[in-house]
């Protein structure tokens, strides 16, 4: 017998998960999510630490970046490493919890006047204000005010501050009563019955107002102003503590300013020792949510991540030689993609003029992809100058997490000064916290690029030496999905640039075919119609091209553990089981996308050819009469 490749070995590593993830007692036809997906949670044995792809993925980046760190050399490492480095070794080398000592810590690099520092609190002046900015310099947000940079709508180009009411996530969350017990609790000062509950009485019922506030009107909408105009000497006094050397003539965006205005009066109505109390816990819950969160190893590695995005990226890629040579393929992929999305534009079955398909066609053409975000020209140069005012200590965690927190938040405001590149390899983006910690591919709307993380490219998701069935069904679903997002509801208000175009889209949507299939679309799920256009369309996208690129493929069958499969149910069980995970997970609904099963579910009951495939029969719940399909030929 001959020996097996890596090839061969690889294809039937991916299809043992495949067969043995699904659960064949289920109709495919009643509810292909737990037909395909049925027995992943068994088969993958999790118990909470990841629960589908991405996050199995991300769960064993950490588990590698970990064991490396622990036993990196340090010689010949550029110093952006050597400061990674020394944050993980002050995460490893934590050994109890304290997050009162971050608030110490605090107090001293900031001088700050807090609360909790003050045994005796009569007559001292609390500057809830400054406590407020300062604490948003170390990553707080969306306490009372929430204050981002974004690009203006007129030239994405030029990023500049915006303030508005807090909207991330869905807007002002009231804290929890397990969440505040558990803060206390971690604080380690023992803290009698009726003081919690005097406590916790106190701030809902102060959060009950603030929330209040959220259904004031906003008549004025989003308005551009200078520094010097803000009416408001509160907000005014709040940014010139945010920003450093803030330039009076500078524009920032604001929104919301009924809300503003209230929200100040309201704060004031209260004691100031008490405001700084609130921001004192909820800064420690933002630390407490932010940080690692059990200390082990993978933990660290994690927050590491997190924390210093560009440095774990580089450092990845120096670990996997063999991702950064795919980097070539995974562009292939992308440009097959485009190649196809640009035919089926040309069709024009909407009837679009001339100017509407020349708008679509020049925007297609402009997205670029980024396979890892990373500056691809002098980049340790690069990363080196980028974090060189970064002093890590290994031995101090509290001091050195708020340092990094500082950090990120001051690298965005320094992003105001200077017009953003165009060229995808001279530049990196800004990565939140919850994006340097992904592996998920994201596309930046204003940028018109998607960029790819390089820990993507592994499996389940994927692999070099993968068929193309395999590939283009879970990564190329992926990149097909988010160059759609160019192309769903808000990415059509964008034009090639990234600047706005509204009469652009209203004209789109004025098209009465297309304008009832996006209708069609919105009504599968109001609230993520961008995502629901973003699936239903990349599915078919990624579909489409593959069996383009493969025509012979075309009912043909593959075995898979001596099994016969036609290659098309291939395609939609990989596909699937991107989204797959314990059943006690299925019902865990993520806010951006909405439930996994339900993605599974929506994408395919909207794709004729799945229910043609599988002969499901006239209404089995998997067959629609009628499918909404925004972007086909
Ligand atoms: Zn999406």
């Amino acid at each position: 017998m001959r020996a097996h490749t890596l090839k061969e070995s690889v294809n039937r590593k991916i299809e043992k998960t495949l067969i043995s993830s699904m659960n064949t007692d289920g109709d495919p036809c009643e509810d292909f999510y737990e037909y395909a997906c049925g027995k992943w949670g068994t088969f993958h044995a999790v118990e909470n630490k990841y629960h589908e792809a991405i996050s199995l993925v991300d769960y064993f980046t950490n588990k590698e970046i970990a064991r490396y760190l622990k036993f990196m050399n340090r010689e010949n490492k550029p110093s952006f490493v050597l400061k990674a480095h020394d944050y993980f070794l002050s995460c490893q080398n934590l050994a109890v919890y304290e997050p009162l000592e971050y608030l110490k810590r605090l107090n001293f690099y900031e001088n700050l006047n807090m609360r909790s520092h003050h045994r005796r609190r009569l007559g001292v002046k609390f500057d809830w204000l400054r406590i407020l900015a300062v604490m948003r310099k170390y990553g707080l947000n969306g306490i009372f005010v929430e204050e981002i940079t974004l690009q203006r709508n007129d030239d994405a180009t030029v990023t500049v501050i915006d303030l508005d009411k807090p909207v991330k996530n869905g807007g002002f969350q009231l804290t929890d009563y397990d969440d505040l017990k558990l803060l206390i609790q971690t604080l380690r000062r023992p803290m009698h019955r009726k003081s919690f509950k005097d406590l916790w009485d106190q701030i809902n019922a102060f959060e009950y107002r603030l929330k209040n506030l959220d259904l004031l009107d906003d008549p004025e909408g989003n308005i551009l102003i200078k520094v010097k105009e803000l009416s408001m000497p509160w907000l005014k006094r709040y940014l010139e503590l945010v920003v450093d050397e803030l330039n009076p003539e500078m524009e920032i965006s604001i929104q919301n300013k009924p809300y503003l205005q209230k929200v100040f009066k309201l704060i004031n109505e209260y004691e100031p020792g008490f405001i700084c109390k609130y921001l004192e816990l909820c800064f420690l819950w933002h630390l407490n949510v932010e940080g690692p969160p059990n200390f082990t190893l993978e933990d660290c590695a994690g927050s590491t991540r997190t924390l210093m995005p560009y440095a774990m990226h580089w450092l990845f890629e120096q670990m996997h030689p063999e991702l950064v040579k795919e980097m070539r393929e995974i562009h292939k992929m992308f440009e097959q993609l485009i190649n196809h999305f640009s035919d089926s534009l040309k069709n024009n079955t909407y009837n679009f003029d001339y100017e509407q398909s020349q708008f679509l066609l020049n925007k297609l053409s402009n997205i670029q992809l980024k396979v890892g975000n990373l500056p691809r020209v002098n980049t340790e140069e690069k990363l080196n100058v980028f974090y060189k005012d970064l002093v890590m200590n290994p031995f101090d965690f509290y001091g050195n997490h708020l340092k990094l927190l500082k950090f990120n938040t001051q690298t965005m405001h320094k992003r105001l000064n200077y017009r953003i590149s165009r060229d995808v390899d001279e530049f990196f983006y800004l990565e939140g916290s919850e994006i340097g910690f992904s592996s998920s591919p994201y596309f930046v709307q204003r940028a018109n690029v998607v960029i790819v993380p390089v820990t993507s490219l592994q499996l389940p998701i994927y692999h070099p030496e993968a068929d193309d069935i395999f590939k283009y069904s879970s990564l190329g679903f992926l990149l097909a999905h988010e160059i759609i997002h160019g192309f769903d509801y808000t990415g059509l208000g964008v034009d090639y640039n990234g600047n706005l175009n509204n009469a652009q889209l209203e004209g789109l949507v004025n098209n009465t075919r297309f304008g009832r299939k996006m209708h069609c679309l919105r009504y599968v799920n109001p609230a993520i119609i961008d995502e629901k256009i973003a699936d239903v369309s990349g599915l078919r996208l990624a579909y489409e091209t593959y069996f383009k690129m493969h025509p012979e493929a075309h009912g043909q069958i593959r075995y898979m553990h001596g099994r016969p499969y036609d290659v098309e149910k291939v395609f939609f069980l990989n596909f699937s089981q991107f989204f797959c995970g314990p059943v006690s997970n299925t019902l865990v609904d993520t806010k951006e996308h909405g439930l996994d099963r339900d993605r599974v579910r929506d994408a395919l009951k909207h794709f004729e050819e799945f229910s043609a495939v599988y002969f499901c029969p006239r209404g089995s719940k998997m067959r629609r009469e009628k499918t909404c399909q925004l972007w086909r030929r």
